[in-house]
């Protein structure tokens, strides 16, 4: 709303003879509406544009400055730093409520604590009491994923118009909720974003991504992190919301390709996860029903639902709500080229291959029941449709806020009562030898607020179900009972996952929203012992003491307490090799995660470039080719969209730079995909037996597969005969000569699914999973699978380590 609004009403005034005092009136309430927006200032006015017009973009130092100004004029907004990103940004939550709200933020935010916790009720009328006062705590984020910048410039003008306008059904959303507003939760990458989009404005490069990764280390898993909490981005965020401000709703926003639907929003697409109540899943589905009618109504076409995105996997920013009792939104709406519009043609509507859910964005279902004609496509139009279901959570969350309270303290109630199917608590045993691993997996937990208490006493489990056998923990065990506010989450993290079988009607793996299984003890090598039940376990209940912090286990734990959260273990490597981990211009993730595990174990390396390799500048022991195609590594980017510094990759003299290199007694350590690019030009006796089998012969999208390890192999140092490792639509290789290449490792003759889903698995039974081979004077060592997959797979990282050393 805008005072141009009113004016424009005037001409419609009717009586001749009322219009003098008509026109008194409203130039009295002009003279007030300019003096409150006076106060509050316009985005326009202090970018000096409108946010989410044609190629403009806000960088991050004017996101902020525009929030920093909103939270001096406006009683009704207030900044708030909550941690620092990657690259020292200031991380910014801007808080839009009622002035009074605003006043009282520690009131409620100590009400959506309590509501979190039902043990800290007292009862029926403190809760009644709690549910009376209390308001929804709403999070709105945008543009975790850099390149769908639209969210980040649209929450600006959301901002500005919670707090500049004053109708009843602002103000009703600003009496009952209190949003937490993030305008970006990866500041870094707005910042990558607006200079490259700047920059290469006007020019073949206009509206193409940068030729980096968007998130220092994660790239776009910067929202695949949730659960393991490796960036600061997500520790900050986690700790926000699970261990101070419990938001009822939070909603995510993003953009998807550009010749699809034009939004997808809630309800989600099967398989939901069994870990997720119900009552989640249709909330979550109710609100984004609301949002598709207010689309509809205002107009906008090419809206879908139940497509696409699951609710299987658990760590994405909507995700993780689900494990804590709170209603988790994603939406994507189409994306044009950056801030440059599109213009989309039916022939590239025509073009799209169809989702789960919606075959074609031109055909309309129940689901999708006005299809986009095509035609122009802009920013303003992306924007309008988050502004318009960003405004519909808000009502929905003021207008049922008895309910949202309600129904998130019982979630957190029920989680509280024993049930028969589940075990009684999972057991970290003690007396494992990588007290690192064990310490990491405790500080995951008790940062996302989970319990963990330390056993002071001996205690004795039955560790299968229906049993009544009990045996002796070790003294010095960490124990996390599963009934506890987040049971969901204890159970989703420690539990095996078992992936429905979805296939199409040819047999064919319907493939997921993402990885299939994540069990994280597995993932990061800590042994667990599930206890179904516990002896006395109310007369042992005070020998068990709750960790307050994570210090108190590293002591139990012999090792050395930390300043910082999630510190850095030292470097585990004996020897001094000088390392090259290659780094091309496509911003690999896989490159960005291999650097993140030797940044986090303090092991020095020096990025390869596209043009060291071309000039055959290859100095090092050894160098890392982390898991991408032959395409991304010898092609790289076209020369065609990018500037010549940034296209063609390493080219064909670079792979024979990278022979020559190993030839002269170099060490050449190659990820998953990227294997296959040397196996074939390095003319490796060794084949992918998966390589061209269909996908109902063969799937695993992300799963945790077991291997049998040499252990005699110096490359298998600190790893048992038995390890966990991540498998993500990866290789199994047979040697064709065992002279020349040796078998470290294999993937289970049998059973060697441990989480998630794997369709065919005879065909990799006790093939290699990592194999050493001899080429000229040097040696080639090749992960068929990924080995620090998403800086999760602690597991498996010792073979990296050892392949590493000189
Ligand atoms: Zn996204």
């Amino acid at each position: 709303m805008s005072t141009s609004v009113r004016i424009r009403k005037l001409p419609q005034m009717e009586s001749l003879g009322n219009i003098y005092a008509t026109l008194r009136l409203c130039i009295l309430f002009l003279l007030v509406t300019i003096s409150v927006a006076a106060q509050v200032p316009t985005p326009n006015s202090v970018l000096g544009f409108h946010p989410t017009d044609d190629k403009t973009i806000a960088d991050w130092k004017q996101i902020t400055d525009y929030f920093t100004k909103l939270d001096k004029a406006s009683p009704k907004v207030l900044v708030k730093e909550i941690g620092k990103s990657t690259l020292g940004k200031p991380l910014i939550v801007a808080f839009i409520s009622s002035a009074e709200n605003i006043k009282n933020l520690e009131k409620y935010r100590r009400i959506s604590a309590r509501l979190a916790d039902p043990r800290t009720i007292n009862g029926d009328a403190e809760l009644t009491n709690l549910l009376g006062n209390g308001k929804t705590i709403v999070s709105i984020s945008c543009s975790i994923h850099s390149t769908e910048i639209v969210a980040s410039q649209m929450s600006m003008n959301l901002a500005y118009e919670l707090a500049s306008t004053t109708d009843a059904g602002t103000k009703e959303i600003l009496d009952d909720t209190i949003l937490l507003l993030i305008p970006s939760s990866n500041p870094d990458g707005v910042q990558i974003v607006a200079d490259w989009y700047r920059k290469t404005l006007g020019t073949k490069s206009e509206g193409a991504s940068p030729p980096e990764l968007y998130h220092h280390y994660a790239g776009h898993d910067d929202n695949r992190d949730w659960f393991m909490l490796n960036l600061k981005e997500t520790q900050a965020i986690t700790k926000f919301f699970w261990k101070e401000w419990f938001p009822q709703i939070v909603y995510d926003v993003h953009q998807q390709g550009t010749n699809a639907s034009r939004f997808i929003i809630p309800p989600f697409f099967d398989p939901p996860n069994p870990r997720v109540s119900p009552l989640i899943l249709r909330q979550v589905g109710l609100i984004g029903y609301k949002m598709a009618a207010d689309l509809q109504a205002a107009g906008i076409s090419g809206v879908a639902t139940n497509s696409t995105y699951d609710t299987w996997w658990h760590g994405g920013f909507r995700s993780a709500p689900y494990f804590h009792n709170s209603i988790g939104i994603l939406s994507e709406a189409a994306s044009a080229n950056l801030m440059t519009p599109i213009n989309v043609t039916v022939d590239d509507l025509k073009r799209n291959r169809g989702v789960r859910g919606l075959p074609s964005p031109l055909e309309t279902a129940t689901n999708y029941p006005e299809a986009w004609p095509g035609g122009l496509w802009r920013p303003a139009d992306i924007a309008k449709i988050e502004m318009t279901s960003s405004r519909s959570l808000l009502e929905m969350a003021a207008k049922f806020r008895p309910d949202y309270l309600r129904n998130f303290y019982e979630l957190g109630r029920a989680n509280l009562s024993p049930t028969k199917s589940d075990p009684q608590a999972f057991i970290v045993t003690a007396g494992q030898p990588n007290a690192e691993n064990v310490s990491r997996l405790l500080e995951i937990l008790i940062w996302q607020g989970i319990e963990v208490h330390q056993m002071t006493h001996e205690l004795e489990i039955a560790d299968e179900k229906h049993k009544a056998d009990f045996h002796e923990v070790p003294l010095g065990s960490f124990l996390v009972f599963v009934n506890q506010p987040q049971k969901n989450n204890v159970l989703s993290l420690f539990e095996k996952q078992v992936y429905p079988n979805r296939v199409n009607a040819n047999g064919e793996a319907e493939v997921p929203y993402d990885v299939a299984g994540w069990t994280l003890p597995l993932q990061v090598g800590v042994e667990t012992v599930t206890a179904w039940s516990i002896k006395d376990l109310d007369k042992q209940a005070a020998s068990l003491k709750k960790l307050e912090n994570i210090n108190q286990a590293r002591l139990q734990l012999n090792l050395e307490p930390t300043k910082e959260p999630f510190a850095k273990p030292s470097n585990p490597l004996r020897t001094n090799p000088r390392i090259g981990l290659y780094k091309g211009s496509t911003g690999s993730m896989d490159e960005g995660w291999t650097r993140f595990v030797l940044d986090t174990f303090q092991i020095p390396f020096a990025s390869i470039s596209d043009a060291d390799m071309r000039t055959g500048k290859l100095d090092y022991d050894s160098i890392i080719l982390p898991a991408d195609g032959e395409n991304t590594i010898v092609k790289g980017l076209s020369a065609d969209r990018y500037p010549a510094e940034f296209a063609g990759g390493i080219g064909d003299v670079g792979v024979e730079n990278l022979k020559k290199y190993v030839e002269n007694g170099g060490r050449l350590i190659c990820f998953d995909d990227s294997c296959a690019m040397v196996i074939k030009n390095f003319g490796l006796p060794i084949k992918n037996v998966l390589d061209g089998l269909k996908r109902n012969e063969f799937y695993n999208p992300g799963s945790i597969v077991k291997l049998h390890v040499d252990t005699k192999d110096p490359l298998t140092k600190g790893i048992g005969e038995e390890t966990a490792a991540y498998f993500i639509t990866s290789a199994a290789f047979e040697i064709t000569d065992n002279a020349k290449v040796r078998s470290i490792a294999e993937y289970a003759s049998k059973d060697a699914l441990l989480s998630g889903w794997m369709l065919g698995e005879k065909y990799l039974n006790g093939k290699t999973a990592l194999a050493e081979a001899q080429y000229g004077k040097g040696k080639v060592v090749l992960f068929a699978f990924r080995p620090q997959h998403r800086g999760q797979s602690w597991a498996t990282f010792p073979l990296i380590f050892n392949a590493l050393e000189k």
